[in-house]
């Protein structure tokens, strides 16, 4: 009976696509100063769904990286829960890659020792690694700089060594913290752009994008929701639908059929 009951409710609710990683009731305080607790982040709810990029818009000291960092367990929630795939995380997410404002590249490794990192880490044996980053950093644009070190590439190439490191892992989700912030105007565009194409192609393995920005600009063309994080502590203030997610797949058959 109950089954039967739970059956005619989804037929009758718009099915939202599986949820990836959800939070809920998430807060985190710091020790501060003299013994005190610094509250950061206050009652956060959010479910990261397949299919969509969603931006977390706040301003600077708003919790922003902080919250990225829970939910991918580099950090444990003070109260709530991060889940992925279900399961209550325990430590390191092993469903999302993450990219950093800072690029975070270790300085003595080659471009194709950065990538491989992540799966050596993993386990991954090294003529599999030796392949996969080779794919990673070919799909990024960085074909024929596997051997040079960060200090030798600009900002938007050490930027793509950092998607490239995040992207071999053929990560669930992936959580970028600020990723174009560091780069000019006109870099931080064609990575947006070389981002968006990827993103686009059926075979991206890469379900789901959780941005953090402070840029109102980025969030709204990049994303398809919007959750604006207040500060002190940081709550979660709105919530913005920026248009239906995007389709994965743009060379359907009916779509190569009209084409062609
Ligand atoms: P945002 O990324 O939005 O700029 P952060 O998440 O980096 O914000 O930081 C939010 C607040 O939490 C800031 O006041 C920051 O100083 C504090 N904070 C972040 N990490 C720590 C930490 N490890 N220990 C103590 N305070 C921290
Ligand atoms: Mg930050």
């Amino acid at each position: 009976m109950a089954a039967t009951t739970s059956t005619s409710t989804t037929a009758a609710t718009v099915a939202r696509p599986p949820a990836i990683v959800e939070v809920e009731n998430l807060s985190k305080f710091f020790p501060g100063a003299g013994g005190t607790t610094l509250p950061v982040l206050e009652g956060i709810n959010l479910t990261l769904h397949e299919g969509e990029i969603v931006a977390l818009l706040g301003k600077s000291g708003s919790g922003k990286s902080t919250l990225l960092r829970t939910i991918a367990g580099l950090i444990a929630p003070s109260n709530g829960t991060v889940r992925y795939r279900g399961e209550i995380l325990n430590g390191a997410n092993p469903g999302v890659g993450m990219v950093f404002q800072s690029f975070a590249l270790m300085p003595w490794l080659t471009v194709q020792d950065n990538v491989e990192l992540g799966l050596q880490a993993r386990g991954v044996p090294a003529a599999e690694r030796r392949e996969r980053a080779l794919e990673a950093i070919d799909l990024i644009g960085l074909d024929g700089f596997e051997s040079a070190y960060p200090k030798e590439l600009s900002g938007g190439m050490r930027q793509r060594v950092g998607f490239a490191r995040a992207l071999v892992l053929r990560p669930d989700a992936l959580l970028m913290d600020e990723p174009f912030s560091a780069l000019d105007v006109l870099t931080a565009e064609n990575l947006r752009t070389e981002l968006t194409a990827l993103w686009a192609q059926p075979e991206f393995p890469t379900k789901a994008i959780c941005i953090v920005t402070h840029n109102i600009e980025e969030a709204v063309l990049l994303a398809d929701r919007v959750l604006v994080l207040g500060s002190n502590p940081g709550r979660i203030k709105a919530e913005v639908a920026v248009r239906l997610p995007r389709p994965r797949d743009r060379r359907s058959p009916t779509f190569d059929a009209l084409v062609d």
